[in-house]
């Protein structure tokens, strides 16, 4: 029936009415229901994203899959006297963390810096050499030449500290699409899926961060779990502990 009525009306019907059934999805999406492991409330979710990649938001504290994922891993952390380092901060996260007021420091950087958030280059950053107990670095090693920035960050992290990583990764890819062709916002967004990224990583990312000195762990929810706590499928954790 569906084949038959594409076949027999006009293409640009066609591509008319799929849009009309497009917009009528989503003015018909029934919002998801979580918890939210951020804020600790049951919660709604709502679509937010650069479109067509859409993420679910919570109503309550506005994290998003990403951050209920590293706030999972981060209940079970002990923040006693253990310096922070987080790269892009988001306010929830910030909040989450400072629920812990037991951790010795906590340095929020950025590229961009504010008030709060001071300014420091991850692939040129000033700190000494096994500074810090824990880093926090979600979705900025596609924006920047990773490369650079993994060595700068196993260079500040202390032995037995851990490096929590996120990022975009197709994992069906078993290398990192680079494309040095690829200049302008239009085709970065259509090559590595965001305007500002640089590289879309394949799994070639899961042997460049681990080494003789460095394991690598990665924590991905299954099935249920992420519909219980409103993370996205397939979404993994990375996180890089320094051995010696
Ligand atoms: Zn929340």
């Amino acid at each position: 029936m569906k084949n038959l009525i594409k076949k027999n009306i006009p293409k640009s019907l066609l591509i008319f009415i799929q849009n009309l059934l497009l917009f009528w999805r989503l003015l018909n999406y029934k919002k998801p229901k979580f918890f939210c492991t951020v804020c600790e409330k049951n919660t709604y979710g709502y679509l937010t994203g650069f479109f067509p990649k859409l993420t679910i938001t919570c109503s309550n504290c506005l994290s998003e899959s990403k951050q209920r994922l590293i706030s999972q891993y981060l209940k079970k952390y002990n923040f006693k006297d253990k310096s922070i380092l987080h790269f892009a901060p988001e306010n929830c996260m910030i909040e989450f963390i400072n629920k812990n007021k037991i951790y010795n420091e906590y340095i929020l950087a950025d590229i961009n810096p504010t008030k709060e958030i001071k300014k420091v280059d991850i692939t040129n950053i000033e700190f000494q050499n096994n500074t810090f107990d824990l880093i926090i670095c979600s979705h900025v090693l596609e924006h920047v030449n990773e490369k650079k920035a993994i060595k700068e960050l196993k260079r500040i992290i202390k032995i037995n500290g851990s490096i929590l990583l996120l990022f975009p990764l197709i994992d069906s890819w078993d290398k990192t699409y680079r494309n040095d062709n690829i200049k302008s916002n239009y085709d970065r967004e259509r090559h590595f899926l965001q305007h500002d990224h640089l590289q879309l990583f394949g799994r070639e990312i899961e042997k460049e961060l681990s080494d003789d000195n460095f394991s690598l762990k990665k924590i991905t929810p299954f099935g249920k779990e992420c519909v219980k706590y409103g993370i996205n499928q397939g979404e993994s954790l990375f996180v890089l502990e320094k051995n010696k």
